[in-house]
């Protein structure tokens, strides 16, 4: 199989990490350059996948200069730790609320055990501790220059209260991580990516304006892949968020219980496939309807409170 199977742009590489075996679920961006860079390295459990993906361009992981991480969340920066381990050299890049769990994981690790349980090593593999002198610390507003690239630094919170977006100058392309939901190749259809703890409606609309006014040439999701209609899709995917943290918060707002409200929930994702060869799948294993359901629970909880 062909790894790096998407070239956004001129020198940015779209690495299948093959997560679980599957493919268009996880995928992790080369920058290629003097300095290459990855943005969102992927788990642990597919590092072996993403250094083939390297190889096919004649690099391995010790070429790497940079780890811009969107966020910090298992399936984004998981595998962070570990290539440090190897090549101590590499310099991290993560928000300010995010840094402290890389460098001193346990609460991370504890609130991801109690969402996966035993399917911890599996789905993810190890997660090392990251040397908090290799981590620059990003608040948004900064620009970086990392060998010849120059890159936007945006606060963007709404999925986790420690995303940023990165925009590469040259290209145009907006690194959105998980703020643009989950979008599979050849579909116009964006899943909303809302897991637990930090789903902020308001600030998700406020970075999804921010994005669209950067006016990105490509928007490059991690799942899955560069998106080339920006503006239609940030429009649109608002709309589908909303729709969904509606009909959660309307279910709440009608005394249904949990188990309800969550069937609610299922039935309208389930009437919005299209119903492709793999496309439930891919979306469940990218971001599992339960935990969805969970994240936008948790955010009417906290706004009655
Ligand atoms: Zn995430």
């Amino acid at each position: 199989m062909n790894i790096t199977t998407y070239t956004p742009s001129e020198n940015i590489h779209l690495i299948d990490t093959l997560h679980l075996g599957r493919d268009q679920v996880i995928g992790s961006y080369l920058l290629l350059g003097d300095a290459p860079i990855l943005v969102d390295p992927g788990p642990t459990s597919t590092l072996a996948t993403v250094e083939q993906g390297l190889a096919s361009h004649g690099l391995g992981l010790g070429d790497l200069q940079a780890l811009l991480l969107t966020h910090i969340h298992l399936d984004h920066a998981g595998a962070t730790g570990t290539i440090l381990a190897r090549h101590p050299h590499i310099r991290v890049y993560v928000h300010e609320r995010g840094a402290p769990h890389l460098i001193n994981p346990e609460k991370l690790l504890g609130s991801a055990t109690r969402l996966y349980g035993d399917l911890m090593d599996v789905l993810w593999g190890e997660f090392l501790p990251v040397p908090d002198q290799r981590v620059t610390v990003l608040r948004g507003g900064e620009t970086l220059q990392i060998g010849g690239r120059m890159l936007d630094v945006r606060y963007g919170p709404g999925h986790a209260s420690h995303h940023v977006v990165y925009i590469d100058q040259t290209s145009g392309a907006a690194f959105v991580g998980d703020n643009g939901g989950v979008r599979l190749p050849g579909s116009t259809y964006a899943r909303p990516a809302t897991p637990p703890p930090d789903i902020d409606l308001e600030a998700w609309d406020r970075t999804l304006t921010m994005i669209g006014e950067l006016r990105p040439r490509l928007l490059c999701l991690t799942h899955f892949g560069p998106v080339f209609d920006p503006a239609e899709h940030l429009q649109s995917y608002r709309e589908r968020l909303h729709r969904w943290a509606e009909l959660v918060g309307s279910s709440i707002a009608q005394g249904e219980d949990d188990t309800v409200n969550l069937a609610r929930l299922q039935e309208l994702a389930v009437q919005e496939l299209h119903d492709t060869p793999g496309e439930a799948e891919r979306y469940e294993q990218a971001t599992p309807l339960y935990q969805s359901w969970q994240g936008l629970n948790r955010y009417w909880q906290r706004r009655r409170a």
